[in-house]
């Protein structure tokens, strides 16, 4: 299988540090087969339309090269207000992020809201096991009923990662549960992208059934 990464931000992102190219650059440089751009909606505001086409620019530039994916993570504290649908319709892929956290959107509206999206979506650096406890449902489930896929992300900057990836017994709950995941590196600045770490945690997914397969 490729090797993918769907989570890096470029400077049309508060916190990148790199153009989209000097990314997929490096991403190239590192054997890395899928480089998703994934920048935080609540930096792009009205800049979306032009990041669009920024990625897909590089889409045709880089195109027998590495296949490029225009990604958008999207916020949930609180659910923003200023998210224009139809601005989105071009976008492969969405990353919900930080519904664990305690001042996110409630779990049962966000649930309402996300029948909006007809793009793969998913949760980035999101530990479900505490969220199913914290609701105390079948979160997994409910990711599979609604297509949600899940990120396993290998920043450093998420504990629930390192518990994954040394949980046998969790490992076997999502193996069982056919959920679908996928790798994001969370890449800010080129120089602290660690393809090993990413590399072990794609063999792990594969491992467990169901990793995302972009085309
Ligand atoms: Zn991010």
């Amino acid at each position: 299988m490729k090797l993918i990464d769907l989570h890096n931000h470029t400077t049309f992102s508060y916190d990148g540090v790199n153009s989209c190219e000097e990314i997929i650059e490096n991403a190239l440089s590192k054997g890395i087969e899928v480089i998703g751009i994934c920048d935080h909606q609540y930096s792009l505001g009205s800049d979306i339309g032009e990041y669009i086409r920024t990625v897909n620019e590089c889409k045709r530039k880089y195109k027998n090269k590495i296949e490029v994916l225009c990604g958008l993570e999207i916020g949930t504290r609180p659910e923003p207000r200023d998210l224009v649908m139809s601005s989105i319709k071009d976008i492969d892929y969405c990353l919900f992020e930080c519904l664990d956290s305690p001042v996110s959107m409630d779990f049962y509206e966000f649930l309402e809201w996300v029948k909006l999206f007809d793009m793969p979506k998913g949760f980035a650096h999101t530990d479900i096991f505490s969220l199913s406890q914290r609701y105390g449902i079948d979160i997994i489930k409910i990711m599979k009923e609604n297509n949600i896929f899940w990120e396993i992300n290998t920043s450093g900057n998420y504990t629930y990662y390192y518990d994954f990836i040394t949980n046998k017994e969790k490992q076997e709950i999502i193996k069982k549960s056919g959920l679908t995941l996928s790798v994001g590196s969370d890449t800010h600045w080129i120089k602290d992208l660690n393809v090993n770490k990413l590399k072990s945690c794609q063999d792990l997914i594969e491992k467990l059934g169901n990793p995302i397969i972009f085309s």
